[in-house]
């Protein structure tokens, strides 16, 4: 198969697999979700989904989030990696959406990375699931998937976003990292599998013996 008929294939297989994939992380609103998103680097989404009730409790908008202040939203998430630094993030970004953007989430690329602690994946995250824009955020397991199904070199995760979004019509990009993601922590993790096991790589690439090495982000 060609690289552009792997991608329609995945495509295809994916929306079968996961028709509506749900977002995992628990939110009300767009400022919690971005906050959630924030709390999930190097951590996983049950645990920012078991600390989230509590401090969107106490803080559901920037500016109770900004009145609850860094020492108390610490307290919540200390179960996190990162606790210190996020704290001061989550209190930091809040003061900012409250002086700089009249409380509201800011709904561009550049006003939410303008925001502390929010880099590239966590700003792709929030336009599409929250804003419903189309964006392509790539973490771990797209990065790793794309590499095993010969969508992407790998070389980066900026290169990978760039191959992806031009393999896939952009109306699939908000459903498709979803999707991917899903795959990958469901089947296809960075131990277990090195490329020959499932259905998807055995029709991808019917002659692969060899494993597959992909590169880290
Ligand atoms: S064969 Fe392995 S690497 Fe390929 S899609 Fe299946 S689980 Fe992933």
């Amino acid at each position: 198969m060609k690289k552009q008929e792997r991608a329609d294939w995945v495509r295809h297989q994916l929306a079968s697999l996961y028709p509506d994939p749900p977002i995992p992380l628990d939110h009300r609103d767009d400022f919690t979700l971005l906050v959630a998103v924030l709390l999930s680097a190097q951590c996983t989404d049950k645990k920012v989904n078991e600390v989230t009730p509590e401090l969107f409790r106490l803080g559901p908008t920037p500016a109770a989030m900004r009145d609850l202040g860094e020492a108390a939203i610490l307290e919540i998430i200390r179960p996190l990696g990162l606790s210190k630094q996020k704290a001061k993030h989550v209190a930091k970004l809040s003061e900012m959406i409250v002086d700089d953007h009249d409380g509201m989430v800011p709904r561009t690329f550049a006003g939410l990375e303008s925001l502390p602690g929010v880099g590239h994946k966590t700003a792709s995250v929030v336009m599409s699931q929250a804003f419903g824009i189309p964006a392509f955020p790539v973490d771990t397991h797209i990065h790793r998937l794309a590499q095993r199904w010969g969508l992407s070199s790998g070389k980066s995760v900026v290169q990978t976003e760039r191959d992806l979004k031009k393999l896939f019509p952009e109306t699939s990009w908000n459903e498709l990292h979803l999707q991917i993601i899903f795959y990958g922590r469901e089947h296809c993790t960075a131990r277990a599998c090195d490329g020959t096991k499932c259905g998807i790589c055995t029709e991808l690439y019917p002659r692969r013996v060899k494993p597959v090495v992909w590169n880290k982000p």
